[in-house]
C-alpha cells in the first residue's frame, strides 16, 4: 500500500521527496492541472509572472530537502544573490538599499538615519540570537511542546523576547520612523501585524538582512518545477486533475481516499498538503471530528491577505530593483485598516516586483513585468472585493504616481487578483496567505501540530500546519510530516 499525500503544494511535495527517498511508495494526488499550489505563474501576450511568492530565503532549506535525496539543489536550480536585496522608497524621498553587508548597510544607513547605525547592528544580533534560540524549538524541528520549551536555558528566555511587540522590541534599538517601518515590515512575511505580533518574529529580520534574498533563474516557479523533478526521479506517482473529496477512516485510523470520479486509493498513511480546517471541515467523516476542534479551526484568526497586479509595462525603470517597497506615510494606520478595520489600507505600503530585471526574456524588449502587491485583510463581510476592485486598483496605481512612477499610461496587459481569486486559485480560506495570524504570543504554540491527535494515520504538511507559512517553512512542514510517518510506520 502506498503513502498518499492530498495536494502538490512545496510542503506536499516537499514530504513526497522525504518519503521517497526513505524508500516509500508515495502517491500524490493534486486537484489542478499543474503542481506548485500557490507557487504558480502566468503567461500572457509576451509578459511572464509569478503569481504566488516572489521572495526566496533560507536556501540552506532547500538544499538540504536535496541533499536528503542524495541530489544538488544547485544541479536543479540556479539561485541568484539579489543586492539589493530590496530597495525601499520613503514618501520624504528617502531611498534605502538593503544589503546583507552590514559595513555597507551602515553606511547607508548613516545617509538616511543619522546615528541609528550601531542601533541596527545591535538589531542584528538581537534578531540572529532570537534565530539561534527558537530555531530548535519552534521552526527546524517537530511542534513545539511545553516539555521542549522548558528545556530552553533559563538565561536564553529573555532573548527570545515574547512579551513586547516586534514594533517595541525594534523602537528599542533604533530612532529613525524610516528602519522602524523597514525592519517592522518583516511581520508582513508570516502575514502579521507588527504593532501586535510578539517580538520574537523579529528573526525574519535575521532570515532576510543577515540570511540573503535569492532568486531562482527563470522565475520563482523553478522551485516547484525541481521539486515535482526530484519526486519523479525517486519515483512518486504525481497524478494532477485529482480532486480528493474524502478521507475513508476505519476504527479510528485512515484506510483511503475518495477521489472526484469514484476512484478510492487505499492509503497505509495520509498526508494533507490541504489547509488544515478544511480537511477537518470537508474531508474526514462528520463522525470522527469533534464540533469543538473544527469550530476552532475555522474560528481561528486568518493571517493577511494581498491584492494584486499583474502589469505588463511599456518602458523600463532603471531606477527600480528587483524588489522594492513604497512605504505609506502612516504604518500603523495602514495595520489598524487590515487587521481592526478589515478594509485594505486607505494609503497602502506598495510592492513592485519585477523578474525582467533578472530574466529579461520575462517581458518582450523595452518593457518590464510588475508584480505589484499590497496587505490586504483575509476578506469577510466588511468589505466587497465584487464591488470595490476597479476603484482600490486605481488608489494603488495613484500612489505609485506619488512617487514618480505614474504607469497608467503604461500598461498593456493586465490581471488583477482579491483575496477572493486567491481563495478561488489556491484553496487559502479567505485568501489568507500565511495560514493562522501571528499576532500574538502563543501563535506557534496554537498552530495546528503535523501529526493529527483524533485520527491515527492523518498527517499534516503546508502552510497552515507547523512551522508555518513561507516556501521555506511549508518545506521544513513536508519534512516533519514525513519523518513522523516514517516514526509511526517503521519505528
Ligand atoms: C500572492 C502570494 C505571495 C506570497 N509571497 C511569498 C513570498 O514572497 N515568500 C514566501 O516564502 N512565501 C510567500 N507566499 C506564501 C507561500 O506561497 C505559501 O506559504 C506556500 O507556497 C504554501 O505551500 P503549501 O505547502 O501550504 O501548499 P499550497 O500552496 O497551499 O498548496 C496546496 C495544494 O493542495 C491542493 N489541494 C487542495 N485541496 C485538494 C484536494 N481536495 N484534492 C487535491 N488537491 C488539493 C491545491 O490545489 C494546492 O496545489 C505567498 C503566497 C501568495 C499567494
Amino acid at each position: 500500500m502506498a503513502i498518499v499525500i492530498i495536494g502538490a503544494g512545496i510542503g506536499g511535495l516537499s514530504a513526497a521527496i522525504r518519503l521517497a527517498a526513505a524508500g516509500e511508495r508515495v502517491i500524490v494526488l493534486e486537484q489542478n492541472g499543474h503542481v506548485g499550489g500557490k507557487m504558480s505563474e502566468l503567461a500572457l501576450d509576451g509578459f511572464r509572472w509569478d503569481t504566488g511568492p516572489s521572495v526566496i530565503t533560507m536556501r540552506g532549506v532547500f538544499e538540504e530537502l536535496f541533499a536528503a535525496a542524495g541530489r544538488k539543489f544547485e544541479d536543479y536550480v540556479t539561485l541568484l544573490p539579489l543586492d539589493p536585496l530590496t530597495r525601499y522608497f520613503y514618501p520624504d524621498g528617502a531611498v534605502l538599499d538593503a544589503t546583507s553587508d552590514v559595513a555597507q548597510m551602515m553606511q547607508r544607513i548613516e545617509a538616511i538615519a543619522p546615528g541609528d547605525a550601531a542601533g541596527y547592528r545591535d538589531y542584528l544580533a538581537y534578531a540572529a540570537r532570537i534565530h539561534r534560540i527558537t530555531g530548535p524549538v519552534f521552526i527546524y524541528d517537530q511542534p513545539p511542546t511545553i516539555r521542549r520549551i522548558l528545556r530552553t536555558p533559563l538565561r536564553d528566555m529573555p532573548a527570545v523576547d515574547p512579551l513586547r511587540t516586534m514594533d517595541d522590541a525594534i523602537r528599542s534599538f533604533v530612532r529613525s520612523p524610516h528602519l522602524r517601518q523597514m525592519l517592522g515590515r518583516f511581520a508582513t512575511y508570516v502575514g502579521g501585524n507588527p504593532f501586535a505580533s510578539p517580538a520574537t518574529l523579529n528573526v525574519i529580520a535575521d532570515v532576510e538582512l543577515s540570511g540573503g534574498v535569492w532568486y531562482p533563474r527563470g522565475g520563482v516557479y523553478a522551485i516547484a518545477r525541481a521539486f515535482e523533478r526530484l519526486a519523479r526521479e525517486l519515483g512518486v506517482d504525481i497524478v494532477t486533475d485529482a480532486r480528493v473529496e474524502g478521507i475513508d477512516v476505519e476504527a479510528g485510523r485512515v484506510t483511503g481516499v475518495r477521489l472526484h470520479n469514484g476512484d478510492r486509493i487505499p492509503a497505509e498513511a495520509i498526508i494533507a498538503n490541504v489547509d488544515v480546517a478544511t480537511v477537518y471541515e470537508r474531508l474526514l467523516p462528520r463522525a470522527v471530528v469533534a464540533p469543538a476542534r473544527l469550530r476552532r479551526l475555522v474560528r481561528a484568526e486568518p493571517s493577511c491577505s494581498g491584492f494584486l497586479l499583474l502589469l505588463g509595462i511599456e518602458g523600463e525603470h532603471p531606477g527600480l530593483a528587483h524588489h522594492n517597497i513604497f512605504f505609506s506615510s502612516d504604518y500603523r494606520r495602514e495595520f489598524d485598516d487590515i487587521f481592526q478595520r478589515g478594509i485594505p489600507p486607505d494609503e497602502p505600503t506598495v510592492y513592485v516586483s519585477i523578474t525582467s530585471k533578472s530574466d529579461p526574456e520575462h517581458a518582450p524588449a523595452g518593457h518590464e513585468n510588475w508584480f505589484v502587491m499590497v496587505t490586504a485583510p483575509a476578506y469577510d463581510d466588511r468589505y466587497d472585493w465584487s464591488v470595490n476592485a476597479a476603484d482600490y486598483r486605481e488608489r494603488v496605481l495613484a500612489r505609485l504616481a506619488s512617487f514618480g512612477l505614474d504607469v497608467r499610461g503604461q500598461i498593456r496587459v493586465e490581471r488583477l487578483l482579491t483575496p477572493l481569486d486567491l481563495e478561488r486559485m489556491t484553496g487559502a480560506r479567505r485568501g489568507a496567505l500565511y495560514g493562522q495570524s501571528s499576532n500574538d504570543r502563543f501563535s506557534a504554540l496554537r498552530r495546528p501540530h503535523n501529526r493529527a491527535s483524533d485520527v491515527r494515520g492523518l498527517y499534516f504538511a503546508g502552510g497552515t500546519a507547523h512551522p508555518g507559512g513561507g516556501v521555506p517553512m511549508v518545506t521544513l512542514s513536508g519534512k516533519v510530516a514525513a519523518g513522523m510517518v516514517l516514526e509511526d510506520l517503521r519505528p
